[in-house]
C-alpha cells in the first residue's frame, strides 16, 4: 500500500510540475486520470494536501478558489477577472511589507499575497474581436 501511495504522489507532483497555469484540484484530478484511469478524486485531493504540507508545491488562495503552484518561492500573480487565468509576474517579493503590516496591526505577519487583477491577452483579443 505504501508503495502505491508513493507512486501516486509522484504522479501528482509530476502533473503539477507540467502545468504552468496554476490548476485547480479538479483540473489536476482530470489530468491524473489520463495517466491512471483508476485514481480517485479523494486520492488526488489527499495527495495534493500532503504535497503542500511537505512544501513540494504551494496552494494559492486565489479569489474564486484554491489553485496549485509548482513554484514554491514567494512570487506575485495576475488574475484574469474574465476567464480566471492566473499568470506569474516577475515582481520582486518585498519582505519589508510584512514588517510594515506587523507594526501597523500588532499581528505576527508571516507572508502576503499580492494579486493583480485584469484581462488576460486572450480575453482582450476576444473582446476586441467582439466589439468589431
Ligand atoms: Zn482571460
Ligand atoms: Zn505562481
Amino acid at each position: 500500500m505504501q508503495r502505491r501511495n508513493t507512486r501516486q504522489r509522484k504522479l501528482i507532483l509530476d502533473i503539477v510540475r507540467t502545468m504552468d497555469d496554476h490548476p485547480t484540484a479538479d483540473e489536476i484530478f482530470l489530468a491524473a486520470r489520463e495517466h491512471d484511469p483508476h485514481i480517485g478524486r479523494g486520492t488526488v485531493y489527499r495527495n495534493l494536501n500532503l504535497l503542500v504540507d511537505e512544501g513540494a508545491i504551494r496552494i494559492l488562495k486565489a479569489p474564486g478558489g484554491s489553485r496549485f503552484d509548482w513554484r514554491t518561492d514567494e512570487h506575485t500573480h495576475v488574475l484574469c477577472s474574465s476567464c480566471g487565468a492566473i499568470a506569474d509576474l516577475p515582481l520582486p517579493y518585498d519582505p519589508a511589507l510584512d514588517m510594515k503590516a506587523a507594526s501597523a496591526t500588532g499581528y505576527e505577519v508571516h507572508s502576503h499575497y499580492t494579486f493583480f487583477e485584469g484581462l488576460c491577452p486572450t480575453c482582450r483579443k476576444r473582446q476586441a474581436e467582439d466589439s468589431r
